[in-house]
């Protein structure tokens, strides 16, 4: 078996335990393979072993990549920090954006999908740790861009995006997982039909899920470290 092969079992593994042992339901939760600096002939090898969902940062590197795969069959999730010039081209080749964070950028990728197309899906990126350095809107926020956002022609608003600050105890990575969990459960009760909380990545997938993420978006554990600098 090919080391990738391998890390695919173990990463597929990890989550079907997790799931198991935090009583959620068998298959619920999607893996997202995190691509970003890797070539396309790892994508390649990883479509070989049945992945389809994949998320890059850098939209130009993305692009690349779409354009060369050329496989309508995958789904391309924008996980990076949204730029207004670029709206176009997310708007135009990606299936998902995660990383939503103003109204403003919400309206421009809603421009730019045309309504002949699929709704873009989007997800709102949410600053659970509250670091500056990190992009994503204020928890308090969430609410109400949820339903501006949702009021929007051409995207489908499917739920809350997170990315933590590394945390290595597991209680505590929880915690901060469940305050994302909480807001979501607030915005669904307000009426919003949200189905995707977006959390969880190599090293804390499985506190995610224990907090109810249904997606994961996980480089590492699949591809190793990643050795070229991001551009
Ligand atoms: C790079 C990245 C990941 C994957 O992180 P790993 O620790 O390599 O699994 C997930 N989400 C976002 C937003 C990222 O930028």
């Amino acid at each position: 078996m090919s080391d990738l092969h391998e890390r695919f079992r173990h990463v597929h593994n990890r989550i079907a335990d997790a799931e198991k042992r935090f009583g959620r339901v068998p298959d619920s939760v999607r893996l997202v393979a995190v691509t970003k600096t890797w070539p396309v002939d790892v994508i390649r090898a990883a479509i070989q072993l049945g992945q389809l969902d994949f998320g890059e940062n850098y939209v130009q590197e993305g692009l690349d990549k779409i354009r060369e795969l050329n496989n309508p069959s995958l789904d391309w999730h924008f996980i990076g920090r949204l730029q207004s010039n670029k709206a176009k081209d997310i708007a135009e080749h990606f299936t998902w954006v995660h990383s939503v964070t103003s109204f403003d950028h919400a309206q421009r990728l809603a421009r730019f999908r045309t309504a002949l197309r699929r709704p873009l899906n989007v997800c709102i990126q949410i600053n659970i740790s509250a670091d500056a350095r990190k992009a994503g809107i204020a928890p308090s926020q969430a609410s109400a861009l949820a339903a501006s956002l949702a009021a929007l022609p051409n995207l489908h608003l499917r739920g809350l995006m997170a990315l933590p600050e590394v945390e290595a105890d597991f209680s505590r990575q929880r915690n901060i997982f469940s305050q994302v969990r909480k807001l979501f459960d607030q915005i669904c009760a307000e009426g919003l039909n949200l189905d995707t909380l977006s959390m969880g990545m190599s090293d804390d997938l499985e506190a995610a899920i224990a907090e109810g993420a249904t997606l994961v978006r996980v480089g590492t554990a699949l591809f190793g470290t990643r050795v070229t600098p991001p551009p």
